[in-house]
């Protein structure tokens, strides 16, 4: 008799927004997103859009954590003040 409650499906691995606990997915990353403090006006918004929590905010902008960080560019393309460029990853 088959197991509903078994997935039908291979394990895939993927990263768990703000938890920051498992399944590293900086290895992924082809574009690395680079902030630039001087121009990040702590909105916010690159963080509630990284499908990864790999940013965090404080008083000095939007900060990436490389470890969680698959180079998506979501942070890029949602920043309304482009303090977000990006750079070919060194590998
Ligand atoms: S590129 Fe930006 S949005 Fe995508 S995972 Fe990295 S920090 Fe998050
Ligand atoms: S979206 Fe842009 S301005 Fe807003 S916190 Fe992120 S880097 Fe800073």
């Amino acid at each position: 008799m088959f197991d509903d409650r078994e997935p039908k499906v291979p394990k895939v691995p993927y990263a768990v927004a703000g938890s920051q606990s498992e399944n590293k997915t900086g290895s992924w990353r082809d574009q690395k997103p680079v902030v630039d403090k001087n121009k990040c006006i702590n909105c916010g918004l690159c963080a509630l859009h990284c499908p990864d929590g790999a940013i965090e905010i404080d008083s000095n902008g939007a900060k990436i954590n490389y470890d969680y960080c698959k180079g998506c560019l979501i942070c890029q393309n949602i920043c309304p003040v482009n303090a977000i460029s990006s750079e070919r990853e060194q590998k």
